[in-house]
């Protein structure tokens, strides 16, 4: 009885142990699969991470042809959370690809803004154009890897040339 009376007591002054789920968001439990966290330093630019994605949430655009150089994006609200890139990283136990243990929140007024999301995320205000600007950024990505190719292909070509030409 007595013990009952504390227990009483007690938990009279602790936290509830129940949440407010469906009126407030139920927290991720522990090891939860959540967000693709991306560190720029550490990438090699593999495209391992995008090769692999399922829904193709993540997109490489090549920004400079000339060198090569690419930029990372990631659409947060395409992503199924399967975790396939961060285990296809190369460079992912050093913390290039990660996966948060939370969930990205749903697209409200605004979009969510983080340096880790990659480039695409950040530069959107208006949620309701992320689909379409998604879009816009798949075909650019695929015509900017095709431009590269060709670089590529009209360099080695010239280089080729130029070897020939000299040991005539
Ligand atoms: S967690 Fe899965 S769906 Fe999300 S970006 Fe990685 S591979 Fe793509
Ligand atoms: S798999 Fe990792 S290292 Fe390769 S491109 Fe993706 S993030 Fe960069």
């Amino acid at each position: 009885m007595i013990q009952m009376f504390i227990e009483s007591l007690k938990n009279l002054v602790s936290k509830p142990e129940t949440i407010k789920y469906p009126f407030a968001p139920s927290p991720e439990p522990k090891g939860y699969r959540g967000t693709i966290l991306y560190n720029e330093e550490l990438c090699i630019f593999c495209d391992k991470c995008e090769n692999i994605c399922p829904p193709g949430a993540i997109k490489f655009e090549v920004v400079d042809i000339e060198s090569g150089k690419k930029q990372y994006n990631y659409n947060p609200y395409l992503c199924i959370y399967c975790g396939a890139c961060v285990d296809a990283c190369p460079k992912a136990e050093e913390g290039c690809l990660t996966q948060a243990e939370v969930r990205t929140p749903v697209m409200g007024e605004s979009v969510i803004k983080d340096p880790k999301l990659g480039y695409f995320i950040n530069e959107i205000d208006n949620p309701k154009e992320v689909e379409k600007k998604w879009r816009e950024l798949e075909i650019r990505a695929a015509k900017s890897r095709e431009e590269l190719a060709e670089y590529k292909k009209a360099k080695r070509a010239a280089a080729k040339a130029a070897k020939a030409k000299a040991s005539e």
